[in-house]
Parts: C-alpha cells; structure tokens; sequence
C-alpha cells in the first residue's frame, strides 16, 4: 500500500521550494525598509474586485463547483448517502466560507456538479460552474482555453498494478510497461503523459472515470492503471492485492480552474488559497482527508503569480 515513503519524491521537492521559499522569506524581511512595516495591509474582506463571476456568485447567494465524483480522498460523493468528502471538496468548503463570510452554514451555498477530466474546461466556457477543483493539473494547452488559480498541491503520476507484478519487480514504473495494457482517463493529462513515457504500451482502452480503470484493472483487462500517485492511493487504500510502483515520473501541480479573462476571479481564488495556506485551514483539510491514509501533510506550494 502508498505510504508516505510511496510520497517520498513529490515530498522532497515540496521540501527543496519549501527552503527556498524560507530563505527568500528571510532576505526579504532583512531589506525591508521598517518604515514600510508601519503601513496598513489591503484588507482581504474589503478589497473590491471586478469579476463578472464573483459578481453573479453573490447575486445568486450560490457557488458553483465542479470536482470529482469518484476519487476517494480528493473528490467522492458516498453513493448511499449522497455526502461528498475530499481534499478538493474542503477546498471548496473553504472557499464558500471566505465568500460568504456572514453565513456560518456557508458550505451549504455550494452546488457541485461532477466533472470529469475531459470536460472541465467546457463547464468553465459553457457558464456550467463557477470553478473547477477537480484535481486539475495546470499546463500550457489548458491555460488557451481558462485560468488558473493555485497551484495547491503537487501531485506525482505513478503506476497502479497487481502486488505481485510490483513485488516482482515485473512492473517497478512507467519504463516497464511497454508491451501492458495500461487504463488510463480521457482528457487526462495522465494519458498524454503516459503515451509520451511509454510509446510501446497499449492504450486502447481509455475511460472516462479513474474508478473504471480501476474496475477493469480489478477484472484483468488491463495490466495496469496510470493517473497520480493521491488518486491511485484513494482508489487502491481498500485493496491489498494492488500496489502503486512508487516512481512518480510526472509533476502534476493542481489548479483551481476559473473562467479564461476574469483576472479578478483568479486573484481572489489566489488571495483565499494563500489565506487557507497561512492560517492552518489548508493542512487540516489534507489532515482529514489524504491524511488518512497515513500520508504525511506536505508544506504547501507557492501560488504561480503572473
Ligand atoms: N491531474 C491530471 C489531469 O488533470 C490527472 C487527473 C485527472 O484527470 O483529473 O488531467
């Protein structure tokens, strides 16, 4: 099973920007003029913002989020009980409550909608929601068509295979599965990448969901399943017969998705993500949802600001 020494790599560079994050924190205060100490900071609640999307968010009294529903740990709606649980989904929670900062039962103005990998960005253009938090990797192809707020977290792809082809040493990361059928999500930058590192594996059977790769992995249809490390994790945490290889091979740091233009939009999901970031908020929804698993809360990344 994934552990934290499974979520060693992605940790480490955590660890390597964390430092110098600290050391670019320390030389900054040390030439900060103390003049400019004394100045008031923008209030974050007061701050006016010119979004056509926050705009209708609070005409409305509703935020509209699309995130997974079939990722355990990141975005799961239980199906008996309808609840929604993840570390996508607090983030979300968390947003609704610094956009509704008067309504202590804020999380209850979300509407989510499931978004699969292949229509995230079509949800953002067809006015469908309001923000996609649905383990999102923000890349060059998908900032033509939105923007992106975060990242917030870094994920690694990896290989979900039988135990006994990992313990074998048969499958110990992408450069064995050349000549395996491999499952992969459509629209997923999972594939593409998986296609790029493994030209000789067989991708012809894609699906729309993670938890179909993972059924048809379970019925020995596929040889293995390629997507991130934390979502490979949720899937597999029930199931001792399979295993993650534990060779990350891609950095996938995931956005907020938000409507492609509306700067302001970005800025305020940025300006929340960092307040989540600062007061704790961010490492308790890990804590209660990936940490779980026994994975060890990361230091979190530092926000891409252009
Ligand atoms: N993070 C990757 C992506 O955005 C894989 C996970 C997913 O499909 O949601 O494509």
């Amino acid at each position: 099973m994934l552990r934290g020494p499974r979520l060693r790599r992605p940790l480490q560079a955590l660890v390597v920007l964390a430092v110098a994050v600290v050391a670019t924190a320390c030389t900054s205060s040390r030439t900060t003029p103390s003049s400019t100490l004394a100045e008031p900071l923008p209030s974050l609640t007061t701050a006016s913002y010119a979004s056509p999307t926050l705009e209708r968010i609070a005409e409305r009294g509703r935020l509209r989020v699309g995130v997974k529903f079939d990722v355990p740990l990141f975005g799961y709606q239980d199906p008996v009980t309808k609840d929604l649980s993840g570390f996508d989904i607090e983030i979300a929670r968390g947003i609704a409550a610094e956009l509704f900062p008067d309504d202590p039962q804020s999380q209850r103005r979300i509407d989510f909608v499931e978004a699969l990998s292949r229509n995230r960005e079509n949800l953002l253009i067809t006015d469908s929601v309001d923000l996609i938090v649905s383990t999102y990797t923000i890349n060059d192809a998908r900032k033509q068509l939105v923007d992106f707020a975060g990242p917030y977290y870094i994920a690694g792809q990896d290989i979900l295979a039988r135990k006994t082809d990992v313990d074998s040493g048969k499958i110990r990361g992408v450069s064995d599965v050349n000549g395996l059928r491999i499952c992969s999500v459509t629209g997923s930058t999972s594939l593409a990448n998986l296609r790029a590192a493994a030209p000789g594996a067989d991708t012809s059977i894609t699906k729309d969901k993670y938890s179909e790769c993972f059924e048809a992995l379970r019925r020995r249809q596929v040889d293995a399943m390629t997507t991130d490390d934390v979502i490979l994790l949720g899937l597999a945490q029930n199931f001792p017969e399979f295993a993650i290889a534990g060779n990350p091979f891609r950095t996938e740091p995931y956005g907020i998705g938000v409507r492609k233009g509306d700067a302001a939009m970005r800025d305020r999901i940025n300006e929340i993500l960092q307040n989540m970031f600062e007061n704790g908020q961010w490492a308790e929804a890990f804590r209660k949802t990936v940490g779980t698993t026994g994975a060890l809360v990361p230091i979190h990344p530092e926000l891409e600001i252009d």
